[in-house]
């Protein structure tokens, strides 16, 4: 009997839609279409390829109305999340790489020096082939751009694995991308849960895989991967921190806090999770985020006028529930919200906590929910301290007028990335890399380097003086060994200063 995949709405908590799941036979067919259809796609033109993705963004700037609808109902989320995180940043990732691609990628000369200055020096990129991406249920669209088209414009075809939470918008792209034209087999999305044996012949099938998920799963592909050499990126959780200085403009400090934290309703692999206040203004901001939150509005969205969704699974809200719990047993205090609200629907009422620390797992453990937790510290050096104090290192924020002491701080804490003065727009300016340290991953997404990883690289030597011998080829001699002592000497001596 053919399995298939429920999709509910966390709105409603009604069935929207079920699907048949791929099977193993029917990942084994995809790839064999798309190895097929491989030669052709990286045999085009940068121009022609990025004809192609000119037409897909053009549809998909005519569906974004339907697009917020969709993801909306699918994932809980509010329209403006959709149509911030989903609509605007995804266009912009898409025409980064249109602009970009083939500049990044184009065949690069080197100049050598010593004996590399006798020879012409390549860097060339080709795409692997096929590459699986692999994706999360909190932005189903944004982490496929993010990762699928630079794979394609840099000549891959694509198989894409969204959550089985979150088929539906992911499945939007393919019908996209068959109205533009694009070839069968260039990319399409695989249904299936994810610990299959569709997924294993997925991971199996692919040339490279990105993986975007939970820091557990990601190391379990991350080994399957290395068992086959096989290269991958790793873009997992985070816990990040944001620091208010004493200096900080306060008001900015305080939206920023209530919006990273609650954004996408707390959802998010870069959401604020644990909030370090110096003591002098802690008061004042905890009293403000307090006013803020409690002003939210929390429930389905008519019209872009909802502040918060619902959370996207019921299993996800009782783990947020159970961490509050864990902090209040522990002697956190909740100053507004934390309980789950509404007729129907997964809704949870953003919470502000404080009295909190680092023996509850609120202050520890990734928390994929709508809840700001405050604590106050002594100062920057204690705040620091406590910030790397994860075992996650993907994002944070710092506040303070000082640009230039915020500028030190950030490079005193290990994360990938970090803002000062802001929150989250990291992500979705293309043009900077953004990875994780510690166990938030592996790999770099975005800028130059977020498409060259869907490439090998060759280098390639050509010779240019066409002797017909080199003076270190055979036969070895005192005089050849003489000629290269003199140039190690003349190359390579160190010049006195
Ligand atoms: P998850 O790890 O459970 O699942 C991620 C994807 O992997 C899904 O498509 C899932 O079906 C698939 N999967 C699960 N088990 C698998 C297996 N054994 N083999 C192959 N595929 C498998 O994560 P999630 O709950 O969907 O997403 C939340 C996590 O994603 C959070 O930890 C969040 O921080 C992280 N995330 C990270 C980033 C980033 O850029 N670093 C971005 C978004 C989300």
């Amino acid at each position: 009997m053919t399995e298939t995949i429920k999709i509910k709405s966390p709105l409603t908590e009604e069935l929207i839609k079920e699907l048949p799941a791929h099977s193993s036979e029917d990942v084994q067919e995809a790839i064999g279409i798309a190895r097929d259809i491989a030669p052709y796609w990286s045999g085009l033109s940068f121009k022609e390829r990025i004809g192609y993705f000119k037409t897909v963004r053009k549809i998909f700037l005519e569906e974004k109305e339907n697009i917020v609808d969709i993801l909306h109902k699918e994932t809980g989320k509010t329209k403006t999340d959709a149509l911030v995180a989903e609509v605007l940043l995804s266009v912009g990732i898409l025409k980064f790489y249109e602009d970009n691609a083939e500049e990044f990628l184009m065949d690069r000369k080197v100049k050598g020096f010593g004996i590399s200055a006798l020879k012409d020096l390549y860097v060339r990129n080709f795409p692997y082939g096929l590459v699986g991406v692999i994706t999360s249920w909190n932005y189903p669209l944004l982490l496929t751009f993010s990762d699928a088209f630079p794979a394609l414009m840099a000549g891959n075809c694509v198989l894409a694995k969204p959550s089985s939470l979150t088929p539906l918008t992911a499945l939007m792209l393919d019908d996209i991308f068959e109205r533009a034209g694009i070839p069968e087999g260039v990319y399409k999305t695989i249904v299936c849960k994810g610990r299959s044996e569709a997924t294993d012949t997925f991971i199996k099938g692919v040339d490279m895989i990105a993986f975007t998920g939970s820091t557990n799963v990601g190391i379990g592909i991350g080994k399957s991967c290395i068992e086959d050499l096989k290269p991958c990126t790793l873009e997992l959780g985070g816990k990040d921190p944001m620091i208010v200085l004493e200096d900080a403009k306060l008001e900015r400090a305080v939206n920023a806090a209530v919006f990273g934290s609650l954004m996408n309703t707390g959802q998010t692999c870069i959401s604020i999770e644990r909030i370090y206040v110096v003591d002098s203004v802690y008061d004042e901001f905890v009293t403000k985020v307090v006013e803020k939150t409690r002003s939210l509005t929390v429930g389905e969205d008519e019209d872009f006028n909802t502040d918060v969704g619902s959370m996207t699974s019921e299993e996800q809200l009782n783990e947020v529930l159970e961490q509050i719990d864990d902090a209040v047993k522990k002697g956190a205090r909740i100053l507004f919200g934390g309980k789950r609200i509404g007729e129907r629907g997964y809704f949870l009422e953003p919470a502000v906590i404080v009295d909190v620390n680092e023996s509850m797992d609120i202050m520890t453990e990734e928390t994929f929910g709508p809840v700001i937790a405050i604590r106050s510290v002594r100062d920057a050096d204690e705040a620091i301290e406590l910030a790397n104090s994860s075992i996650y290192g993907l994002n944070g924020a710092i506040f303070t007028k000082d640009i230039e002491k915020g500028l030190k701080m950030a490079g005193e804490i290990e994360s990938g990335s970090l803002c000062i003065n802001d929150c989250l727009i990291n992500y979705g300016i293309a043009e900077l890399p953004f990875m994780g340290v510690k166990k938030s991953g592996i790999g770099v997404r975005h800028s130059e380097a977020g498409i060259k990883r869907f490439c090998r690289s060759q280098s390639v030597v050509v010779d240019k003086m066409g002797l017909k011998n080199e003076v270190y080829w055979y036969p070895h001699s005192k005089t050849s060994a003489d000629m290269i002592f003199k140039v190690v000497d003349q190359f390579y001596k160190v010049e006195d200063a």
